[in-house]
């Protein structure tokens, strides 16, 4: 229970955490320190970045039944956090809406998410929301910022974890458990299974908002309140409302948020030009908002108003921050390290294709998890929960998105891709290959 003292149960490594260091500031990162809090540990968060707070993407996240369980649990700003879309429409390549259906899908987006989890955590102050008092019974509350975790290592019950500072110093700290919450790229997961590789998927996703009033009534009419989508042989577009400006929810004032997946296969030059960024840059995998050379972008408007409807492509137009990420694959093998001393989870666990809506309520579903196997002892149920949801999820996004982007389906299978994706995970059923004995 939320505020309540770790109460006397014990981790599979057999004494009772009380210091527990996260890796990693970002959500997943966030909602495990936001939530330890509240049960009384005391938490130091490592995250590499090197200023206070990390630079907002303004993009939108679909706020899954986790992410929305998690604020309702442990959110003490009390502010709403999602938008709500009331139907899915389906366009052809003209504009007419080919298909809807009447289905209510809650959006938020990063930067409102962040920012409430700061306010809880370390009582960050910002535009988005008050910030809530400490209650008696938190832990305490560390985080740092600049610190790279490059190792860790177990000294007698604990764990001791060693990081780079932007200064070029090195530090460590100690605690009795470590959560990898540091992302797709994750160094912890580097550490306990170096042999997993993270994969380009063949295509990548175009991102950027629009403000709700500066779009054109043909567009508000597709995307205010609505969860809308396109699909194309290599294509597909999907355009929705979150939050504006400091979380702003007021109509008029929120923006306007794409999601276009498009084919850049490996090895051609457009995934070159796509990924090499304004100082001439060949990124990896993510360009940053603010970094895209204006060549690039010119390139990726003029594939939006060669083959998306107009209302998408007015959006391409329109956006002033777009960024690029390319999409991948990245799941571990297991969740059992060092007895339950070392856990992943989130994007650390397994990095899903966006298609799935899910990576949010992920990292959600896993703190939920960690914190009950934190009160009750039992690691193998935290292992077996977290690792069948990140395999089924995970498998599930590489083969919607795999026929979304290389097969032409009929609209009708895109539709039923979609709302697989929307059934709750309550009432998800895991395959035998998904199962986890431990
Ligand atoms: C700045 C930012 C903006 C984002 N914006 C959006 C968005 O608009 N829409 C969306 O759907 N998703 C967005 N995401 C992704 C989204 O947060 C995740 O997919 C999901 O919430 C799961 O998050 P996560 O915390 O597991 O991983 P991530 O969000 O990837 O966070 C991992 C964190 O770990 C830190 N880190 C990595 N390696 C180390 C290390 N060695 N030592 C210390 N720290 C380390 C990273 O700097 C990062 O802050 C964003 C992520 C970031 C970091």
């Amino acid at each position: 229970m939320a505020g309540s003292q770790p109460n006397g149960t014990y981790t599979a490594a057999g004494r009772r955490p009380r210091h527990i260091i996260i890796v990693g500031g970002s959500l997943g990162g966030l909602f495990t320190g936001v939530a330890l809090k509240q049960h009384g540990y005391d938490t130091t968060i490592l995250e590499r970045n090197p200023t206070n707070l990390l630079e907002n993407q303004g993009a939108g996240i679909v706020a899954g039944g986790d992410t929305l369980a998690f604020f309702e649990r442990y959110d003490r700003c009390k502010r709403p956090v999602a938008v709500t879309s009331q139907k899915r429409m389906y366009l052809d390549q003209s504009g007419e809406v080919v298909h809807e259906e009447v289905m209510k899908q809650t959006m938020t987006s990063w930067d409102l998410c962040y920012y409430m989890l700061r306010a809880n955590y370390d009582h960050q102050q910002s535009g988005y929301c008050k910030v809530p008092g400490p209650q008696p019974g938190d832990g305490k509350i560390d985080y740092r910022y600049g610190c790279t975790v490059t190792g860790f290592q177990e000294e007698g019950d604990q764990i001791r974890v060693f990081y780079d500072k932007t200064d070029g110093g090195k530090e460590s700290v100690v605690g009795d458990m470590l959560v990898g919450a540091d992302g797709p790229s994750s160094s912890v997961r580097k550490i306990l299974c170096p042999e997993v590789e993270r994969k380009y998927a063949g295509y990548c996703v175009i991102r950027g908002t629009v403000p709700e009033n500066e779009a054109s009534e043909e567009a508000r009419k597709a995307f205010v309140e609505r969860f809308t989508f396109f699909h194309a042989p290599g294509i597909q577009n999907l355009t929705y409302t979150i939050p504006g400006i400091d979380g702003a929810m007021e109509p008029g004032k929120r923006l306007l948020n794409f999601v276009w997946y498009t084919n850049f296969p490996e090895g051609e030059e457009e995934l070159e030009k796509v990924m090499t960024d304004k100082d001439g840059k060949r990124r990896r995998l993510t360009i940053p908002p603010g970094t895209m050379r204006p060549e690039a972008w010119e390139m990726v408007k003029q594939r939006g108003r060669d083959r998306l409807p107009p209302q998408m492509s007015e959006m391409v137009e329109k956006t002033k921050q777009p960024f690029v990420q390319c999409i991948t694959d990245v799941i571990t093998p297991t969740n059992d390290f060092y007895g339950g001393k070392v856990v992943l989870i989130g994007d650390a666990l397994a990095g899903f294709r966006p298609h799935t809506v899910a990576s949010t309520s992920q990292a959600a579903f896993d703190v939920l998890m960690l914190v009950e196997y934190l009160e009750t002892g039992d690691h193998a149920e935290f292992v077996r929960r977290t690792m069948e949801y990140a395999r089924l999820i995970q498998k599930r996004g590489m083969n919607i998105g795999d026929r979304s982007q290389f097969e032409k389906l009929p609209l009708r299978e895109y539709v039923e891709d979609r709302n697989m994706m929307s059934i709750k995970r309550e009432d998800l059923e895991f395959p035998e290959w998904t199962q986890v004995r431990v």
